[in-house]
């Protein structure tokens, strides 16, 4: 052996004839008579290795960490075309008994059992895909709005007040103070816009402390986050996040068919985003579903009845949500012109789930500070927030889209869950 530099199992059908050394994880091992098949699995597909006389003798648990070297081989019985004839076998790692069958097409394994051998289930070919596609997700986010001139931004997670009200927050001691884990990034994106970087956008964790284990609820979620500023109005915030979703659809279509494949999701174009006030959904599910809803919002079953409201009527999966009443936005949520009860804002629902919160927000001080005394807010206690408003910020408005929420969605997956590695809930603080 020459050089034992490693090589992938995606460019073995290009080395056929020659020695190789390649490394993975054992998936499979079979005896057929005198041979052993081996089927190895490394980060680029599958590879079957042929073991012979002595190698076959060397004992092996599945999901163990080997190196083979051999000679790669021609076979018209593999899928790619080529298989290895092992010469020589290590053992790099091995592995303990599997607490569950992990080599099964379909894994028939409660999610707890799952999500408690992380390491092991996030091997399985359709949940390593989730994270494949979720990271040429992001990819495709980041690239889009780079390229319509947004800036990264990282802001603090600890954090002195919470952005969006409400009880949600975690609160710790922080040397001899009380601070929060911030639920948002929402006063620092604003604050970045009137930095000069005019557009931004953050992919990071926040925080909420719901105490109800739903199915689309974490206390630890990724957000996607983008604040734009010299708007005109809010359906310029609408258009941009129309924008950035059609073309990271595409973006994942074009590099990730496989991943879609093993999950048999299949990607429609997405076109143009039907929208209705809030008035009108809510009398829509009045009229149409004979249901209610709670003051100035839609509940859990709201969503999914005018989920499958604009999918009859316009075939989208998406609509926008628009012109939430300013009780139940957050003090800095800009009042509409002709009609100052209700807000420059919108949710986005996506399959009949909200995925996004969004809209056009004050950006002078005075109308600010008053936002905030109407809500019973005292503008003392945002003090810093407040007063970056008097260097003067443009017009401005952003949405957050839950990372989790969207890719559970997008994936049709029955639980948030599934599209968190490592989730963390009520109960869920390992791994
Ligand atoms: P919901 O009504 O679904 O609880 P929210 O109105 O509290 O959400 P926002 O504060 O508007 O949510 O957050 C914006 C987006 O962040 C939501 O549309 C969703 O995609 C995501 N999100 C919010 N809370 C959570 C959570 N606990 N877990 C996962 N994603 C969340």
């Amino acid at each position: 052996m020459e050089s034992s530099k490693r090589v992938l199992i995606s460019e073995c059908n290009m080395l056929i004839g020659k020695e190789v050394v390649l490394k993975g994880w054992v998936k499979k091992i079979r005896q057929l008579g005198k041979v052993g098949f081996l089927l190895l699995r490394d980060r680029t597909g599958l590879l079957q290795c042929v073991l012979e006389q002595e190698q076959n003798q060397v004992k092996i648990e599945t999901e163990s960490v080997v190196q083979v070297t051999g000679i790669l081989v021609k076979t018209d019985k593999t899928a790619n075309g080529v298989e290895l004839q092992v010469s020589e076998i290590l053992v790099l790692a091995e592995a303990d008994l599997l607490p569950f069958e992990i080599n099964k097409k379909k894994l028939n394994v409660g999610l707890d059992h799952l999500l408690n051998h992380r390491v092991l289930s996030l091997r399985h070919e359709q949940i390593n895909a989730i994270f494949t596609i979720q990271s040429v997700f992001v990819k495709g986010f980041t690239d889009f709005l780079m390229q319509e001139g947004f800036t990264r931004i990282f802001t603090p997670k600890i954090v002195s007040q919470g952005a969006e009200g409400g009880a949600n927050v975690f609160t710790f001691n922080y040397f001899d103070k009380s601070a929060y884990l911030a639920q948002s990034p929402q006063f620092y994106k604003q604050m970045m816009v009137g930095a000069g970087f005019e557009r931004v956008f953050e992919i990071a964790p926040v925080y909420r402390a719901e105490e109800h284990n739903s199915s689309r609820h974490l206390n630890e979620y990724i957000s996607l986050d983008v604040e734009m500023g010299f708007i005109e109005n809010v359906e310029e915030v609408m258009e941009m996040e129309k924008r950035v979703l059609q073309y990271v659809f595409q973006y994942v279509k074009e590099r990730c068919q496989k991943q879609l494949d093993v999950l048999q999701v299949d990607i429609p174009v997405l076109n143009e985003i039907p929208k209705m006030t809030l008035a009108e959904a809510q009398a829509i599910l009045k009229e149409t579903y004979q249901k209610d809803s709670p003051e100035g919002d839609l509940n859990t079953e709201g969503e999914k009845c005018i989920g499958n409201y604009v999918k009859d009527k316009y075939g989208s999966d998406f609509v926008f949500i628009t012109n939430y009443p300013r009780a139940t936005r957050p003090m800095y949520t800009m009042p509409n012109k002709e009609n100052p009860e209700l807000t420059d804002s919108f949710d986005l629902l996506y399959k009949g789930s909200e995925i996004t919160s969004g809209g056009q927000r004050i950006h002078r001080k005075g109308e600010l500070i008053a936002s905030f005394r109407e809500k019973g807010l005292n503008p003392n206690e945002f003090k810093a927030y407040i007063d970056s408003f008097a260097y003067a910020i443009p017009p401005h408005g952003g949405f957050g889209i839950g990372l989790e929420r969207i890719i559970m969605k997008f994936l049709n997956l029955g639980n948030i869950r599934e599209a968190s590695a490592f989730p963390r809930d009520c109960d869920r603080l390992i791994p």
